[in-house]
């Protein structure tokens, strides 16, 4: 069993051992990956949807189609922390403002790119932001903010 596969039950973005995970799943990857196949698709990190990906490329100012063969030291590093950043924010707001709970009120979470804020512009720059789907889900990224 890889480590990979070992860990998709159990490793949680909260845990101590995430790093560690991540580390272990970022070895495992291929150069051509984008960043959301790796972070988003086949359980390597569970939790992180499609939904959630977004804001956390937003704030690492990666593009969702960069390939991870491309990343830098610094960027995988930026992915890492703002990986577990986003997420723990998003943990304490109760969700995000998109999703509803079991009792049907929104999380307190204001969620920067998604289907409801990307008509707004980029957060930051103000620029159009750019949707497409891939992946089978939407991407929303600013070109600006995240280069390729
Ligand atoms: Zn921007």
């Amino acid at each position: 069993m890889s480590i990979t596969k070992k860990s998709k039950q159990a490793v949680s973005v909260f845990s101590p051992e995430f790093e560690t995970h991540f580390q272990a799943v970022r070895r495992e990857s291929k150069p051509i990956l984008s960043v959301k196949a790796f972070l988003a698709t086949e359980q390597r990190f569970p939790g992180i949807g499609n939904g959630v990906l977004q804001d956390i490329l937003f704030e690492a100012g990666i593009p969702p189609k960069r390939k991870v063969g491309t990343f830098t030291e610094a960027e995988w590093d930026r992915l890492l922390h703002t990986t577990g950043s986003v997420l723990r924010k998003m943990w304490e707001k109760g969700g995000r403002d998109t999703e509803k709970d079991l009792f049907g009120s929104p999380g307190g979470y204001r969620t920067k790119l998604s289907k409801i804020t990307y008509r707004s512009g980029c957060p930051v720059c103000g620029g159009p932001i750019t949707k497409e789907a891939y992946l089978g889900g939407s991407v929303y990224y600013c070109p600006v903010c995240q280069p390729n």
